[in-house]
């Protein structure tokens, strides 16, 4: 009973989440679950032979779409097999399509994301011809402070998850770190998405992945 409640939770939030973001110029689509959203991603929203970026993802892991964009009907900068991360994160900020999760999405169609190369983040500001983002209910927040509130409490699983080695890798605790292995370097507001029409999509999925 528990989780058919979530669930409907989750679905009346991501409709009204997916309208909101919609309202600011986004296209945004609701799906229920990794599935659809992988079945919306290749099947909607991304043409064959794009060359594709990928920003470093949870949900996309999740939605196991690395064997499709390494089939070959895709160029993909596959920045988890090359011989120069920095440099395939470069080239994907020209690519066709730039693929990624995010941190936190606010019930009134803003994203924030916190990064710390600011190769994602660089990427969704400017760059690539289109953003396509992917993101579960969990992400939802009431308000553009509790987004960026979110976004700083869930730093330290980031660390820990991608072998920072930070304090809060160490403790759960922010000491507000200031050495090179900092995480939370680069803050992305994305509040309005109508300068270019079509350009951004969001693909929102009822089920909690990621941090
Ligand atoms: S500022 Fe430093 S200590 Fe705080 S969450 Fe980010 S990486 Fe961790």
């Amino acid at each position: 009973m528990e989780n058919a409640h979530r669930r409907w939770f989750g679905e009346k939030r991501g409709r009204l989440a997916v309208k909101a973001f919609h309202n600011k110029g986004w296209i945004a689509y609701y799906a229920e679950s990794l599935e659809e959203a992988k079945k919306i991603l290749f099947e909607t929203c991304l043409p064959k032979g794009v060359s594709v970026g990928l920003g470093g993802s949870e949900t996309l892991a999740a939605m196991d779409i690395l064997p499709v964009l390494r089939s070959g009907e895709y160029r993909l900068y596959d920045r988890y097999n090359c011989a120069d991360h920095f440099e395939v994160c470069r080239e994907s900020l020209l690519a066709d399509y730039f693929i990624t999760g995010a941190n936190a999405l606010t019930m009134e169609g803003v994203m924030v994301n916190i990064d710390c190369s600011g190769s994602r983040t660089a990427a969704m500001a400017y760059g690539p011809r289109n953003i396509i983002a992917a993101a579960g209910v969990n992400k939802l927040t009431d308000t553009l402070d509790e987004a960026i509130a979110r976004v700083h409490r869930i730093a330290p699983m980031n660390c820990k998850r991608n072998g920072h080695k930070t304090p809060c890798a160490e403790t759960g605790v922010c000491t507000d770190c200031n050495i090179p292995d900092r995480m939370c370097n680069h803050l992305l507001i994305t509040l309005n998405a109508k300068k270019f029409a079509g350009k951004y999509t969001l693909i929102i999925i009822n089920d909690e992945i990621g941090f």
